[in-house]
């Protein structure tokens, strides 16, 4: 079969929520992956950063392969032998009291809300059915009805409503704003992502977190990083809330807990507030299975023994100074943004209307996958295990495909 039967194949049968590259990706190893013809790409988008550790790490897939053969899966209606490993790793490594273990990134927020919600009537005092959680507009947490109730995009919300009451959204990057919001002695969590990923790559102005951070603990209001997609080493650090030194009362993470191989998520917090959630009130089948659990630690592990955090950072500056100078060459590219090795530029408007999009299209062409966020920005978040070679690779590949949209920019009025 060739990738036009594949693409032919899921258009036929799969639903259409999804608007994918023409790429059909067989195969992957570290930082490239490779089509059903053959064709090697460097992957710059890491499964929207799920495979920071690199394509089916090797470490992480006997972690897997062995767990698999012994046992995968019990619920929680019993206990198992790795579990409480695990638990006992992750809250050390990361510095919680406790872990709940879940699957998706949205069932990770979602469980942060729901936490929110019990700490603010167990602990806060909020009267009943009150409890106001305070999101940021351009905010991305997936897809359920939490995260869609919480949305302002568009296309993520419209149509699915009535929505969640109890959520106000207040512009990223705003402190008053935030202050305003928190003057409601109802406001029991304040949910944020560090650096809005989908919106586009947002990096909040220094200090913004710690800010927030210490407005939300003089009005009793929770602290809630969601680190799905900025976490583990991504933005140069273990979390991209170490960058100001703040520790969340609630952190949201998944994604890259697995090393892209299964869906893992986590939240962790203090007894304080995750034991307000009592048995049976808030659970799932496949949560802390004993398989995610043993590809957690060993996706955790390789963070640090392969010095992720250092790379990306490292990796991250020199990719945003090499990709300056592009910006300071050509017309079509507006800026380049961003923290490690999450990162984005903005293409302009071109006179025969092509977009982001086809600037894709060409870096596939090319050898290179990305894909465009919200119109004209495009996210680069290669694996994090990539070489100062791969990324002269993906620079050089950058720029050619650039230099072939830049006689179609429109001229910028002066
Ligand atoms: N939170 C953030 C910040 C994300 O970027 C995403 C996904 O991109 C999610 C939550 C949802 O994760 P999932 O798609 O695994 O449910």
């Amino acid at each position: 079969m060739t990738s036009q039967d594949f693409i032919k194949l899921e258009e036929k049968y799969g639903a259409h929520n999804y608007h994918p590259i023409d790429v059909v990706i067989d195969k992957g190893k570290g930082v490239w992956v490779w089509d059903v013809e053959g064709k090697k790409y460097l992957d710059f988008l890491s499964a929207y950063s799920a495979v920071n550790q690199g394509h089916c790490h090797p470490k992480i897939i006997s972690a897997l392969t062995e767990q698999a053969q012994k046992l995968t899966l019990t619920s929680r209606a019993f206990y198992n032998s790795v579990l409480g490993e695990y638990e006992k790793y992750i809250t050390e490594y990361f510095g919680y009291d406790k872990i709940l273990p879940m699957n998706t990134g949205v069932e990770g927020d979602e469980t942060a809300f729901k936490l929110a919600r019990k700490w603010a009537y167990a602990v806060k005092g909020v009267p009943e059915n009150k409890a106001k959680i305070i999101f940021c507009e351009g905010n991305f947490h997936g897809r359920t009805m939490m995260a869609v109730s919480a949305s302002n995009d568009p296309d993520c919300k419209d149509g699915y409503g009535p929505y969640l009451p109890g959520v106000e959204l207040i512009p990223f990057n705003n402190i008053p704003a935030l202050e305003k919001a928190l003057q409601d002695p109802n406001a029991c969590a304040f949910l944020v992502e560090p650096i809005q990923g989908e919106a586009g790559v947002m990096v909040p102005d220094e200090g913004y977190l710690k800010k927030a951070y210490d407005l939300c603990k003089s009005k009793n209001v929770l602290f809630i990083a969601d680190e799905v997609q900025t976490g583990l080493c991504r933005t140069g650090k273990l979390l991209a809330c170490d960058h100001e030194n703040v520790r969340p009362d609630v952190l949201i993470l998944g994604k890259a807990l697995s090393g892209g191989v299964m869906p893992i998520s986590a939240v962790l917090a203090d007894d304080d507030i995750m034991l307000t959630i009592k048995p049976g009130q808030h659970g799932s089948t496949f949560g802390g299975n004993p398989l995610a659990a043993k590809v957690a630690i060993a996706s955790l592990q390789v963070l640090k023994e392969e010095k992720l955090a250092e790379n990306a950072e490292k990796m991250g500056k020199y990719f945003r100074q090499e990709m300056q100078k592009i910006v300071d060459e050509l017309e079509i590219v507006s800026l380049v943004r961003g923290k490690g090795l999450l990162n984005a530029i903005v293409i302009k408007p071109t006179k025969s209307g092509k977009t982001a999009w086809d600037v894709c299209v060409e870096f596939k062409e090319n050898g290179l996958l990305a894909k465009p966020t919200h119109g004209d920005i495009i996210r680069f978040a290669p694996p994090l295990v990539i070489t100062k070679e791969e990324i002269d690779f993906a620079i050089k590949t950058i720029r050619n495909v650039l230099m072939k949209f830049e006689h179609e920019v429109v001229a910028v009025e002066a």
